[in-house]
């Protein structure tokens, strides 16, 4: 079973991602995370993704398919935090949840103000995350990634969760988001702490 989360940066789904993977059993795949330990260790794969990353800018399709398909396999559940990105992407994504005999089970889709995504990436300031590739990464989101609301809408698997509010708050709206998804997920979950 396969469960998308999707949003803005500073959308907080990053934060929501590990925390469901770790009480559901789930395997946590943030491409984000992947592309910047690639960098960090100098592999040729972080060297092509730098010039992107740097930039705010999306890594070509096709490494970052590359990345996600290495990872996918029947046996595990996945939770996908930041891929896909685009359409192309998405359209990538079936055919990888297809060939690894998957299923998509729900994309969450995290709703916070555009005001309050500044404030958080300006709170966060990671190395990625100057003024301009701030400015670079909402427009990029807004232009590439938005469009996969509509697009997941359409086929039934869309869950929006507020995503303003207090860590737990937002916790128990994803539980409650993704609660119906049958024996695949663990039961009974563990009290929110
Ligand atoms: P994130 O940590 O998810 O906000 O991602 C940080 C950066 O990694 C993005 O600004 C992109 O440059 C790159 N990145 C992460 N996921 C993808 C993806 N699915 N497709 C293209 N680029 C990505």
């Amino acid at each position: 079973m396969i469960i998308v989360f999707l949003g803005a940066p500073g959308s907080g789904k990053g934060t929501q991602a590990s925390r469901l993977a770790a009480r559901r059993h789930m395997v946590h795949l943030s491409t984000g995370d992947l592309l910047r330990e690639a960098r960090a260790r100098g592999t040729p794969l972080g060297r092509l993704a730098a010039e992107h990353l740097d930039a705010g800018r999306l890594v070509p399709d096709d490494l970052v398919a590359g990345l996600v398909a290495e990872r996918l396999n029947e046996g595990d559940d996945f939770l996908l935090d930041g891929f896909p990105r685009n359409i192309s992407q998405a359209a990538r994504l079936d055919d990888l949840i297809r060939e690894a005999g998957q299923t998509l089970a729900a994309v969450v889709f995290f709703e916070v103000p555009e005001g309050e995504l500044v404030r958080r990436l300006v709170k966060r300031a990671r190395s990625d995350d100057t003024p301009d590739t701030i400015r670079r990464r909402l427009h990029v989101y807004a232009e590439e990634t938005a469009p996969l609301i509509a697009h997941y809408e359409d086929r039934g698997v869309l869950r929006r969760v507020a995503g303003v509010g207090d860590i737990e708050e937002i916790a128990a709206r994803v539980a409650r988001a993704v609660g119906d998804e049958g024996e695949a997920l663990t039961w009974p979950l563990p009290a929110l702490d």
